[in-house]
């Protein structure tokens, strides 16, 4: 369990950006935290005289600082399941690796959840969602928890659950799902257990039946009344992945994915979507018109060739739009700030450079991954907000050459950037110099590599690309 440091004081930031309307881009800032909240940014030279005398100051030039970016669509345990079904779509790549996570246990899911925020949290990331949904042996969704515990991440878990076995019409084993009165009542427990939805709160519940081909239409709807019950309960889904998703759902319901939502009960400002590649303009009209927010997936999008997520139009026609990194078996990474760069560069591919901006790309990576979450409390650098941030080095290879801006850079340039230098989430220092403050991430990628060899082990075998000899 991480506690927060009483106050905390950056001074000397080489440059910060806010994302405050009224306070912009700063040179040569400072920034004072107390507790786990912001009380005061501006200009190094401006610091009021009481705050300069906090004790615990860090001296940041030469670093390029951001609010975290927030991650709004992931399958944490995936990570142990790496680069399987390389060249599958979507239904394909799900049959290959259901087997294998049969298997999982929660000390496994532990392991996997906690790789995957070490790894978010090095690219950026501050805060995150958690779309659980294999249930197999002991694993719950308290393993999950755990793990964000103890690492030290604001998180979003989302109690998922396939339902739909093969037998019933489905796409996952029979052997993968669950009954819905136990998913209900485990959702139950869950939301009386842990969900906090206090201002910075660092745990949330939601709820994430997977998608149309692995769930019962009817635990949609039950979920959507549990969700109106209590406040700051969230509701996810895979919606409109691909052109299978699309045509099953056209046969086995009779309707599009607008239609589906609706008759769900789903159509709400409380639910968001994952992927929505296939989603018509009518549909978009609809997510605009109800507050539904969107969680895009661009790697995984292209990784499973599914299609390209019309993004520009949905930003132009009102629909919130935050990012996912996705499930670590079809990213392949959890890489946050990669994904910033994804978006831009995949609007673009159509034929028009103007299509995304990197400052629109990293606008979508951090505040509209908060309004997904429904969140006002994260997002900016700014007096009242959550003091959750992070910085990057700017004296390094990949920023060389970038100088007219650096803001931009951290777009275009990700890849050359490394990972993040500074991360301080709920006014705590989670990464110093670029290394965990607190936690043994050898010890860690040394256990996950042991359970992954182990999971990975029930796969059945792929064609060899080229054999390792
Ligand atoms: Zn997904």
């Amino acid at each position: 369990m991480v506690e927060s440091d009483p106050s905390l004081l950056l001074r000397n930031v080489g440059l910060l950006v806010t994302l405050n309307s009224d306070l912009g881009t700063i040179r040569d800032a400072a920034v004072c935290i107390e507790n786990n909240r912001i009380c005061w940014v501006g200009r190094d030279a401006e610091l009021p005289e009481k705050y300069a005398a906090v004790g615990n100051v860090k001296s940041l030039p030469d670093r390029i600082v951001i609010p975290g970016l927030v991650n709004t669509h992931h399958h944490m345990f995936q990570c142990l399941t790496r680069c399987v079904a390389q060249e599958s779509l979507l239904f394909g790549w799900l049959t290959t690796l259901y087997p294998a996570w049969e298997f999982l246990t929660g000390a496994d899911v532990y392991v996997g959840c906690k790789l995957a925020m070490a790894e978010l949290i090095l690219s950026g990331c501050t805060t995150t969602s958690d779309h659980h949904y294999v249930f197999p042996n002991d694993v719950q969704l308290d393993d999950c928890i755990k793990a964000g515990r103890d690492i030290g991440i604001r998180f979003h878990p989302t109690r998922g659950a396939m339902t739909l076995g093969k037998s019933k019409g489905g796409l996952p084993p029979d052997t993968l799902c669950e009954e819905s009165e136990a998913v209900l009542k485990d959702m139950d427990r869950l939301i009386a257990e842990y969900h906090d939805n206090s201002r910075f709160s660092m745990l949330r519940i939601g709820l994430s039946p997977v998608s149309p081909f692995s769930v019962e239409e009817d635990l949609l709807k039950k979920t959507a009344v549990m969700a109106q019950k209590t406040p700051g309960v969230r509701l996810h889904f895979h919606l409109a992945e691909n052109q299978e998703d699309i045509d099953y759902s056209l046969e086995k319901y009779g309707c599009r994915p607008g239609e589906f939502i609706k008759r769900t009960g789903w159509n709400v400002p409380e639910a968001w979507f994952a992927h929505c590649c296939m989603l018509d303009n009518q549909e978009m009209q609809q997510f605009a018109d109800n507050g539904i927010g969107v969680a895009h997936c661009p790697s995984s999008n292209m990784r499973l060739a599914s299609g390209i997520a019309p993004v520009r139009k949905m930003l132009d026609t009102g629909v919130n739009v935050g990012l996912g990194v996705d499930g670590s078996a079809s990213n392949d990474c959890g890489h946050m700030l990669a994904e910033v760069r994804q978006t831009m560069l995949l609007q673009r591919a159509g034929g028009n450079p103007k299509a995304l901006s990197a400052r629109e790309a990293l606008d979508i990576g951090i505040k509209g991954g908060a309004r997904n979450l429904g969140r006002d409390d994260i997002g900016e650098i700014a007096p009242g907000f959550a003091a959750d941030m992070v910085a990057w080095r700017t004296d390094t290879v990949g920023f060389s050459g970038t100088g007219p801006d650096p803001v931009a850079a951290l777009v275009f340039c990700t890849p050359s950037l490394g990972f993040v230098d500074l991360s301080i989430i709920n006014g705590k220092v989670i990464v110093e110099d670029g290394k965990f403050a607190s936690m043994d991430l050898q010890g860690l990628i040394a256990d996950h590599s042991r359970v992954s060899q182990k999971i990975c082990s029930r796969i059945k075998p792929q064609a060899p690309h080229d054999p390792i000899k």
